[in-house]
């Protein structure tokens, strides 16, 4: 069977081996007669795919000890209150710094406004979030318990391609559309988190690295027990029943990556893929892409065509060439094409060919 190569944001393409993997373990997982679905999450053998994820993950990112990985049921939009819960503490008048760079960065701030006090340190709101602000104009506070970054804007197509001086103010940052796509310098950041849907695996989990001088306070009394990440950290993650099977996904998705050969290839790959892309849009007279060449993203990239009446047409004749899911999101209209770790680069350069052959005949 071949199947189509899928642009989607997310939930994303997952590599077709690993789907194939799923596929054969689904009905006896390692002989033992029912699946992963079906598995107490206090079995030694669930647990077993929890610790190998937990060691995976570890070793692919090179996650020093003094970093802990937590595994929640927390999407990163839910994560965006969860977050400001945590780490504000009891602190009275606690505020974060916030750098809004796109959609997800300006939910986050939304969020985090209802559990303390939210400043703007740089927007780029003034350019249509097409840039990320100078880091020599942010202005930082001196006093704020984190600052907040979302270093790849999934629908606004920036990313950060340098990790900021915040003196000493912890990081926090939402790397949900492209952590495990190149290596992370982890210590220079307090807490990363991450959706599984785009790079790793399915709906349904998150991942947390968090420095563990991050969970020395405790956590606003208001914030639910099972989203506390003192106790997720003390109870592994297993304080209620986890995503077991998103979990499960995360461990296949890791060995993927580590079998494929880590973080320096996916960089590799996915500088490659969107330069096919990104060369395409600058070299076309139909196509184009608005974000400032310095932050274009590597996993996801918006795109316009010069006539509104042309986006339908491209769209069905991409269909009918396997391209799907090109529609762009549905507050910026035009076109995405989301290139995460699972899009092969023969997926990229079909879609390039269709662009080609759609310009020459349009
Ligand atoms: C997809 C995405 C989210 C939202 O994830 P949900 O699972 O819908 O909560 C948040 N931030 C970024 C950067 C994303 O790419």
């Amino acid at each position: 069977m071949t199947r189509p190569f899928n642009f989607s944001a997310g939930p994303a393409t997952l590599p077709q081996e690993v789907i194939e993997q799923v596929a054969a373990e689904m009905p006896s997982w390692h002989g033992m007669g029912l699946s992963v679905m079906e598995m107490s999450h206090r079995s030694d053998e669930f647990l077993s795919i929890l610790n190998d994820a937990s060691t995976l993950l570890r070793d692919l990112l090179s996650i020093p000890k003094h970093y802990f990985i937590l595994f929640t049921q927390a999407s990163p939009t839910a994560l965006n209150a969860i977050i400001p819960m945590n780490l504000l503490g009891k602190k009275e008048r606690a505020f974060m710094d916030f750098v809004h760079t796109g959609v997800f960065s300006g939910k986050a701030m939304l969020e985090a406004q209802k559990y303390g006090n939210v400043h703007v340190a740089a927007s780029s709101e003034k350019n249509g979030f097409t840039s990320i602000p100078d880091e020599k104009t942010w202005q930082l506070s001196s006093n704020a318990t984190y600052v907040h970054l979302c270093t790849n804007e999934t629908i606004n197509g920036t990313e950060f391609f340098f990790v900021p001086d915040t003196k000493n103010i912890p990081i926090v940052a939402d790397m949900t559309s492209h952590l495990l796509t190149a290596p992370v310098d982890i210590e220079k950041y307090g807490l990363i988190f991450a959706g599984a849907q785009k790079n790793m695996g399915i709906a349904g989990v998150s991942v947390i690295i968090i420095h563990h001088d991050l969970l020395t306070d405790d956590a606003q009394p208001i914030c639910p027990s099972v989203f506390d990440f003192k106790r997720l950290k003390e109870q592994n993650s297993l304080i209620n029943t986890p995503p077991v099977f998103a979990i499960y996904l995360c461990k296949l998705m890791f060995q993927w990556i580590k079998k494929s050969g880590g973080l320096i290839q996916m960089q590799k790959q996915a500088f490659e893929k969107s330069a096919l892309l990104y060369s395409c849009l600058d070299q076309s007279a139909l196509y184009h892409n608005k974000v400032d060449k310095t932050c274009r993203s590597r996993t996801n990239v918006p795109f316009f065509l010069k006539e509104e009446a042309l986006n339908e047409p491209f769209i069905q004749g991409a269909i009918q060439h396997g391209l799907l899911n090109l529609k762009g999101h549905r507050t910026q209209g035009g076109m995405r094409a989301s290139l995460y770790n699972a899009m092969p680069k023969k997926g990229v350069q079909r879609l390039v060919e269709y662009m080609k052959e759609f310009e020459r005949t349009h």
